[in-house]
């Protein structure tokens, strides 16, 4: 007798930690890759389109905005020391350049940055760190 072959796996699902992590960067729903993630800018959807995952429960908070200043940070330290050191501009003319560059870069990594930490905390089982609340105890019976 043969055993019977196991079950394939479902069909969508992601295959790593980070297809889930850049599926959710990409503003896609991190377990099926099909719906929309965000029916706003930073506002996800309650639940998939297509495989009816419940998002209600993500709760991202800060990480985004923290994950979206310290790349862009990053990025545009060297460009800050070139502008000033190779290109002997001045505070002002750099800020000009600089700020608004900013900007647009943290505008636009908030959504990816959204969307890869509800992929991490999909990924994980985390449910965004919402605990059950928990009923108060019941009173002493009286008498
Ligand atoms: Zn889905």
């Amino acid at each position: 007798m043969t055993e019977p072959l196991p079950a394939p796996p479902s069909p969508g699902l992601p295959a790593s930690f980070g297809a889930a992590i850049a599926r959710g960067a990409m503003g896609h729903c991190p377990r099926c890759g099909e719906g929309a993630l965000f029916a706003r800018f930073i506002r996800p959807v309650s639940h998939c389109p297509n495989c009816g995952q419940d998002w209600r429960f993500q709760r991202a908070d800060d990480l985004p905005a923290y994950l979206s200043i310290l790349i862009t940070g990053h990025l545009l330290a060297p460009v800050i020391i070139l502008l000033i050191a190779e290109y002997d501009m001045g505070p002002g003319m750099a800020a000009a350049i600089i700020l608004p560059l900013a900007v647009a870069m943290l505008i636009g990594l908030l959504q990816p940055a959204k969307g890869a930490v509800i992929a991490l905390q999909w990924w994980h089982g985390m449910h965004g760190f919402v605990r059950e609340r928990r009923q108060p105890a019941a009173p002493p019976a009286a008498g």
